[in-house]
């Protein structure tokens, strides 16, 4: 194997690239967790992360990726043989269904094509016709990253308020968060999972649930066992500065830094900008390449990464090989139902015009390399997108 010389392009829909900024803050002799400079850490990354969720509620943080903080929104607020609500947008709510199950809830999974996301109409015809209110929550993938969909938070939470109906409300942001507009009060969100990977810009290994009033109260009487996950000895000790287990401490001075950057230094809503802009961009390139984007619905493109359908015929995880060795760039792979039939770019996170340029040369000369039947030139689509709209 050849040793490749200049940067690798880490162009997954997450982990995303960290900024050397992070990386170097995390570079630090490991601190006593009990200590006096812990306690001001813990209430700097707990305040930038509640403007981050947009919440004023609690916000717990768990040394654990993301399917931690999945199983953590379930056994705090549900007992065996609840009811949930759930669509199949793709693999990611796939995975999460799992979980319920496998926590011993009965699951009402509503079938999907994976090029769509939650229709809050069928949102309200569910809990319309669950007139005994037997369904406790309804959980939903904001931002499906094996597919490139992203549903619309606050048109479900309008569904639901439509029909009265109590369920609690769940959201997964773990590849939406500080990429894509979130609101977790706002929307009347009950617990929002979170994670580091994504856009936060920060390596794997933290996960967040946000946590509103209700959520809370929900705690006190479910009845699935949690202990690792238990909401309670988090919050009492995070309120004096501390965990009740060993936190992940260097990765908390990582999520210290990329708050402020996103936070103070960019502002989160020029980074949603930019995610649009780079998003659409893409598309443009996969349009004129002549592929298909996988999500069908405009309004539900996602802005953190584009899932692309090949030509019948063509095998995407070879594409995504040649990619890789020939141009050093990883691309997402097809997950699940869509695996050889997709791949993903993603242009989230730490990410700017001349990155999103060098992805897109290399998935178009990797296509002709590759033998991909497509135009050529989407490459030059997307810079005159980008030179024109700053
Ligand atoms: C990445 C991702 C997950 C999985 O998180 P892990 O950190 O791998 O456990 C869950 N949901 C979504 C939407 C994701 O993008």
């Amino acid at each position: 194997m050849s040793i490749p010389a200049g940067r690798h392009f880490l162009q997954i829909p997450g982990p995303s690239n960290v900024p050397d900024r992070v990386l170097r803050a995390m570079d630090m002799p490991t601190m006593d967790h009990r200590g006096p400079e812990f306690a001001q850490l813990t209430h700097e990354v707990i305040k930038g992360l509640k403007q981050v969720f947009k919440t004023s509620a609690e916000v717990v943080i768990y040394p654990a990726s993301g399917t931690g903080a999945w199983e953590s929104a379930l056994v705090n607020t549900l007992s065996p043989g609840d009811r949930v609500l759930m669509f199949e947008t793709g693999h990611f709510a796939t995975l999460w269904q799992g979980i319920a199950k496998d926590l011993g809830l009965k699951v009402d999974f509503v079938p999907g094509d994976w090029r769509h996301g939650v229709d809050p109409g069928a949102v309200a015809e569910k809990l319309s016709a669950d007139n005994k209110h037997e369904i406790r929550a309804v959980m939903v993938v904001h931002n499906e990253t094996s597919t490139g969909v992203t549903s619309q938070i606050s048109k479900i939470r309008k569904a639901i308020d439509s029909t009265g109906h109590p369920a609690l409300f769940m959201v997964d942001t773990i590849s939406s968060l500080a990429s894509i507009d979130y609101r977790h009060d706002e929307w009347g969100v009950d617990v929002t999972v979170g994670g580091s990977q994504k856009g936060l810009m920060l390596p794997p290994g933290l996960s967040f649930n946000a946590i509103s009033a209700k959520a809370l109260e929900a705690s006190k009487t479910a009845a699935l066992p949690s202990s690792y996950w238990n909401w309670q000895p988090m919050i009492k000790a995070n309120a004096t500065g501390y965990f009740p287990y060993t936190p992940a401490t260097n990765l908390l001075y990582a999520l210290r830094e990329s708050l402020r950057i996103l936070l103070d230094e960019q502002g989160l809503d020029s980074v949603f900008a930019r995610h649009q802009r780079h998003a659409e961009a893409t598309r443009r390139a996969v349009r004129a390449w002549g592929l298909e984007i996988l999500c069908l619905d405009p309004e539900e493109y996602s802005d953190s990464l584009t899932a692309i359908l090949l030509p019948e015929g063509q095998d995407a995880d070879r594409l995504r090989q040649v990619i890789l060795e020939r141009y050093n760039m990883s691309l997402g792979t097809g997950l699940g139902k869509v695996q050889g039939r997709v791949f993903r770019i993603g242009h989230l996170g730490d990410f700017n015009d001349l990155m999103l340029a060098g992805t897109l040369c290399g998935v178009e000369m990797g296509m002709i390399a590759a033998g991909v039947p497509f135009n050529r030139g989407g490459i030059n689509v997307a810079l005159d997108y980008l030179a024109d709209n700053l």
